[in-house]
C-alpha cells in the first residue's frame, strides 16, 4: 500500500483515541500474511465538512463512493474549489471499477469532472444527482453521458465483490439515497447525508424499513452523517418553514426577494406554492437556480403551476407587489444575483422601500462578513431584510442526535465510523453511539478515522491499520472564454506561476483611487524591462476598472477585491501566458 506522512489534523487525545491507537499496534504486531481484507479509506469529509469521498476495496476492485468538493474559506484568495487529493485512487489504477453518488449536493458531486477522467467505469446514482452532472461535464468537455447510470432506491447494482443496493433517505433535495453495500465480510451501510423528514414535500418517505430488515439481518459496519450530532432533538421537516413564508406572503407590500441555495429544490417548491397561493408570479434570478430549477421541473422534483413563473427579464413589467423572486447570493458571494440586486447593479430586478429580502440558508461559517455587507446594502435601499433568527425561515437537512439515534437503533452495526464533519462531531458521534448500544451484548465498536486512515474489515476484526495520502488539491477556475480548458493546480504548480500582490489605496470618502496602486511579484518570472511595462498597464487596468465601478461598488472592499481579483488575472493571463495567484490588497485611506 502506498504510505506517505500526511499531515495530521490536530486531534485533542481523547480516550477513544487511545484506545484505537493501541488497537492499532496491537493489529500491526498481528500483521503478515493478511488473508483477503475489506479496506475503506475516507479521502475527505472526515475531520472536517465538505468534499466527501472514500474508497472502498476488496482485492482487485475499488469503488469510489461520492467525489465532493469543499468551498474556500474567504482567505484562501486565488482559489475557486477544493478538491480532494486523489493519489489514492490513482495509485488503485485500473482496479477502479466505480463511482456510486448518494445525493446532488456540491459537497457529494463537485470532484466529478476531476475523477472520472482517473477510472474507466460507470458512474451510478439517481436521476436527480445525475442530472446536476450532465453541466458539469459539458463544463469541462468531458464526453461522459454513457459512463452514466440511473439507479432508483431499491434497485442493486453488482460490482465485482459488491453489491451494492440504494436506499431512500430524506435529506434538503430530492432524490438521496444511502448505500447498503453487501461485501465478503459482510454489509456496509453508508447513510450519505440525511434527516428523518417524516412529512416529506415530495411524498417520499425515508426508507426505514430497509434500515430495520438490514439492521436484523446483521451489519458489519455503519458510516453515518454527523453534521449535526451537537444539536438536540430532531432537525424538523422541510415544511416547518411553511409558516414563516406566510406571514411574509402576508405582510410584504412590495416585492419578495428570497435567497436560498440553488440546490434547495424542496425550498423551491414551497415558495412556488405559496406564491401560487398569494397571487404572486415567481422568477427564479441567478445562472445555477435558474439551470436547478429547470432540471427539476424536467424531472417531475418541482411542479410549477402554469401561468405562474416569470423571467428574470419580465420582473419589472410587474407591480412588485405580484412578484416573487427566488435567487442566488445567500452566503453574500460577490457575482450572485442577491448581492448584485443589493447594491442596485442588476439588470432587470430593484429593490425599492416596500420589498422584503429573506436569507433563507444558513451561514456556512467564515461567510458572515460578505452576508452581513450584502444585508446593509439592501437597508440601504430601503428593504426589509429577513433571517432565519428573526423568523423560521430556514430548516436544516442534516439530521439532530435524535434521529442519528433512531439510525443507530435501527442498523444496530457491529462496527461504527462517524463521517461528515469535524473531529469534534465525530468524537460526539462516537459517545452518543455507545450510549445507544450500551449493552454489553451488543459489543459496538468505535473507529474513529480521519481522512486518509486505512480502515480494514477481514475475519479477525476491524482497525485502522494504515494510512494513505490524503488531503486538499486547490483548484484554480479561471473560466474566461475558456470553457474547458482549466487549470488543475496545487500548490507546487501555484509556485511555478508565482505570487502578484496588488495594493491599492482607495480614499474612504470618494471611493476613487489615491496614488499608483503597487504591484508586487514574488515567483513570477518575466524579463525585468517587460516587467516594468507589465506592472505599470497592470496599474492601469486596476484604475480603469475603479473607475467604471458604481459608488455603492467602490464602497464595498469585498466586491471590488473580487473584481479586480478577476481583472488582473485575465489581464496577465493575456500578456505573460501565466496564471498567478493574484492577491489585491484593498486599503482605505
Ligand atoms: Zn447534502
Ligand atoms: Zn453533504
Amino acid at each position: 500500500m502506498n504510505q506517505s506522512a500526511v499531515p495530521d489534523v490536530s486531534a485533542s487525545a481523547s480516550g477513544l483515541r487511545r484506545d484505537l491507537a493501541e488497537a492499532r499496534h496491537a493489529s500491526l504486531a498481528r500483521e503478515g500474511g493478511s488473508p483477503a481484507t475489506l479496506e475503506v479509506v475516507p479521502l475527505g469529509g472526515v475531520g472536517e465538512f465538505g468534499m466527501n469521498m472514500m474508497a472502498v476495496s476488496w482485492e482487485d476492485t475499488t469503488i469510489l463512493i461520492d467525489a465532493g468538493v469543499m468551498f474556500p474559506e474567504p482567505d484562501q484568495l486565488g482559489v475557486d474549489l477544493i478538491i480532494p487529493d486523489l493519489t489514492y485512487v490513482e495509485t488503485r489504477g485500473d482496479k477502479v471499477k466505480a463511482l456510486v453518488l448518494t445525493h446532488g449536493h456540491e459537497d457529494h458531486i463537485g470532484a466529478v469532472p476531476h475523477v472520472l477522467p482517473q477510472f474507466d467505469g460507470p458512474v451510478y446514482g439517481t436521476a436527480m444527482t445525475l442530472a446536476l452532472i450532465e453541466p458539469k461535464l459539458e463544463e469541462h468537455g468531458i464526453e461522459a453521458k454513457d459512463r452514466l447510470k440511473t439507479v432508483k432506491p431499491r434497485e442493486r447494482v453488482t460490482i465485482g465483490p459488491f453489491t451494492i443496493e440504494f436506499l431512500r433517505v430524506t435529506h434538503s433535495m430530492p432524490d438521496c439515497v444511502a448505500l447498503a453495500i453487501t461485501t465478503p465480510v459482510g454489509i456496509m451501510v453508508h447513510t450519505g447525508d440525511f434527516k428523518i423528514d417524516q412529512t416529506p414535500i415530495d411524498g417520499e418517505h425515508f426508507d426505514l424499513h430497509r434500515f430495520a430488515e438490514l439492521g436484523a439481518q446483521g451489519v458489519l459496519v455503519l458510516f453515518a452523517d454527523s453534521t449535526n450530532i451537537d444539536r438536540r432533538g430532531f432537525t424538523g421537516p422541510e415544511i416547518e418553514v411553511i409558516d414563516a413564508f406566510e406571514e411574509l406572503f402576508t405582510s410584504t407590500q412590495g416585492k419578495l426577494v428570497v435567497a436560498t441555495f440553488s440546490s434547495s429544490v424542496y425550498r423551491m417548491q414551497v415558495l412556488v406554492d405559496l406564491a401560487a397561493q398569494f397571487d404572486r408570479k415567481v422568477a427564479f434570478v441567478g445562472r445555477s437556480i435558474v439551470q436547478n430549477a429547470e432540471i427539476a421541473q424536467r424531472l417531475g422534483y418541482l411542479r410549477v403551476p402554469a401561468g405562474v413563473q416569470i423571467r428574470d427579464s419580465d420582473v419589472q413589467n410587474y407591480a412588485s407587489q405580484d412578484v416573487l423572486c427566488v435567487t442566488t447570493g445567500s452566503q453574500g458571494e460577490p457575482q450572485a444575483a442577491l448581492p448584485r440586486i443589493a447594491i442596485n447593479d442588476h439588470r432587470f430586478v430593484k429593490l425599492g422601500p416596500d420589498d422584503t429580502v429573506v436569507f433563507s440558508a444558513r451561514a456556512i461559517p467564515g461567510n458572515e462578513k460578505a452576508i452581513a455587507r450584502v444585508m446593509s446594502h439592501v437597508a440601504r435601499r430601503g428593504a426589509d431584510v429577513i433571517t432565519d433568527s428573526m423568523k423560521h425561515v430556514h430548516v436544516s437537512g442534516h439530521g439532530s442526535e435524535e434521529e442519528l439515534k433512531l439510525v443507530l437503533s435501527l442498523v444496530r452495526p457491529r462496527y461504527f465510523v462517524p463521517i461528515h464533519g469535524e473531529y469534534r462531531q465525530l468524537s460526539q458521534h462516537a459517545r452518543v453511539a455507545k450510549r445507544v448500544m450500551s449493552r454489553a451484548d451488543e459489543r459496538l465498536q468505535v473507529l474513529l478515522a480521519e481522512n486518509g486512515d486505512i480502515i480494514q474489515f477481514d475475519s479477525r476484526g476491524a482497525r485502522i491499520a494504515d494510512k494513505a495520502p490524503a488531503g486538499r488539491v486547490l483548484i484554480d477556475v479561471t473560466r474566461v472564454g475558456e470553457v474547458g480548458d482549466e487549470v488543475l493546480r496545487d500548490r507546487r504548480h501555484l509556485a511555478g506561476d508565482g505570487v502578484i500582490v496588488a495594493v491599492v489605496a482607495i480614499g474612504r470618502q470618494t471611493g476613487t483611487l489615491v496614488g499608483e496602486p503597487e504591484i508586487v511579484a514574488r515567483g513570477f518570472v518575466v524579463a525585468e524591462d517587460e516587467a516594468q511595462s507589465l506592472f505599470k498597464d497592470a496599474a492601469a487596468v486596476i484604475a480603469e476598472c475603479i473607475q467604471a465601478s458604481g459608488v455603492e461598488e467602490r464602497a464595498d472592499q469585498g466586491l471590488m477585491t473580487e473584481k479586480l481579483r478577476v481583472e488582473l488575472r485575465r489581464f496577465f493571463k493575456k500578456r505573460s501566458g501565466r496564471r498567478p495567484l493574484v492577491l489585491p490588497m484593498l486599503m482605505e485611506i
